[in-house]
């Protein structure tokens, strides 16, 4: 019978930084949205990079700033493309390949040989990733130094890597002699927890889900499970360690249920075959009503006056600070109230979690703002 080769059990290169930190994940397959929009973003720079389209005849106004920041970033650093998303044989010393993976884009600069990824969404540590991807573009130009350049297309953040040949094998070697004995190390919860589709069926998260489940179970037979939690949550509560793992076992349990396991999908089937499940019926979502803030202005608050807008009106302070900077040289004109300063619990979360979402939703609103005036 056929081995299954290394690259069909997951060792891919886009795979790596996740394997270096827990080597039984799993890709999952990521919401139909954000993958079309990575991919369209993806062939839009392969057909600009290969002449075969320009950035103004892009349609798509938020992919094509990106897609000109993008190549803005390349041209400044001098890189002439030689190659857009090629596959590349990442391979052992011996020269025979281990897997193989697909560069966006490579070439050559006045100093360096160049790799180039483009990233949506958050920046996170890639650098297992570009060890492949570089390692096997120095191999075959037979150069033993590489630069990389890492385009985060929402944040519009260029991340530049130096990258030398032997450290590359070195971290490849090493990821691949773990993997192929990884029976023999455990699953370790991680930042890409959230990406692994084993998640539903992994010891750690069953574990914390489990018990946090178990916390208000009754350790001798007779005790009512009410009294023992009421008595758990109470000790929880002055010990700090365990409250922190607690919380965290909870939060996979909540996890689970929700995305994973799908509990409320269930119980909405159910529902929908006209089966009873107390404590739940299905109700017809409200109608989501939205304005456009132009249209507010010009026909609602300029006839209606600025004491009644009050009711109705909110107003982003930053956002204003902003554009008034932008309109005029004079101080801020608007008396700012500040409340007193709170405190909220964060969770720690990996780096750059929310950001790149934050950066489009910053600019989305920008260009509507923008379409509404051009329009008047
Ligand atoms: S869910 Fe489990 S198997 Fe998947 S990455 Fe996390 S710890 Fe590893």
């Amino acid at each position: 019978m056929k081995e299954t080769s290394l690259r069909d059990q997951g060792f891919r290169p886009s795979n790596f930084p996740k394997l270096e930190e827990c080597l039984h994940f799993v890709g999952r397959s990521f919401p139909e949205g954000e993958t079309t929009r990575g991919l369209h973003w993806h062939e839009l720079l392969e057909q600009v990079l290969k002449e075969q389209l320009r950035v103004d005849q892009i349609d798509d106004g938020e992919a094509r700033e990106a897609v000109a920041w993008a190549v803005g970033e390349i041209n400044q650093r001098g890189i002439v493309i030689r190659g857009v998303e090629e596959t590349v044989l990442v391979t052992g010393e011996d020269g025979v390949e281990i897997t193989r993976g697909v560069v966006d884009a490579w070439g050559n600069g006045p100093e360096n040989l160049w790799g180039i990824d483009f990233k949506t969404g958050d920046q996170r540590d890639y650098s297992a990733q570009f060890a492949a991807y570089s390692g096997a573009l120095m191999a075959r130009e037979n150069v033993g130094h590489c630069a990389w350049l890492e385009l985060y297309l929402d944040l519009r953040v260029a991340s530049e890597y130096e990258v030398d040949a032997g450290s590359a094998q070195e971290r490849i070697n090493e990821l691949q002699a773990r993997f192929e004995r990884r029976a023999e190390e455990a699953p370790l919860a991680n930042p890409y927890c959230d990406w692994c589709a084993v998640r539903g069926t992994c010891p750690v998260w069953l574990e914390a889900a489990s018990d946090a489940l178990a916390v208000g179970a009754p350790a001798v037979p007779d005790e009512a499970p009410v009294n023992r939690l009421v008595y758990e949550i109470e000790r929880l509560k002055q010990d700090p360690v365990e409250l922190g793992h607690f919380y965290t076992a909870y939060r996979r349990l909540e996890k689970l249920v929700e995305d994973d396991w799908q509990l409320k999908d269930k119980i909405a089937e159910y529902l929908e075959q006209g089966r009873e499940v107390p404590g739940f019926c299905l109700r017809r979502s409200p109608t989501q009503e939205s304005v456009e803030v132009e249209e507010v202005v010009l026909k609602c608050v300029l006839p209606m006056g600025s004491v009644r807008a009050r009711e109705f009106l909110s107003v982003s302070v930053p956002r204003l600070r902003q554009e008034w900077a932008r309109f005029s040289s004079d101080p801020f004109p608007v008396t700012v109230e500040q409340s007193p300063p709170a405190y909220h619990v964060r969770q720690d979360a990996p780096k750059g979690r929310g950001r790149a979402a934050a950066a489009r939703a910053r600019r989305g609103k920008a260009m509507a703002l923008k379409g509404a005036s051009d329009a008047v």
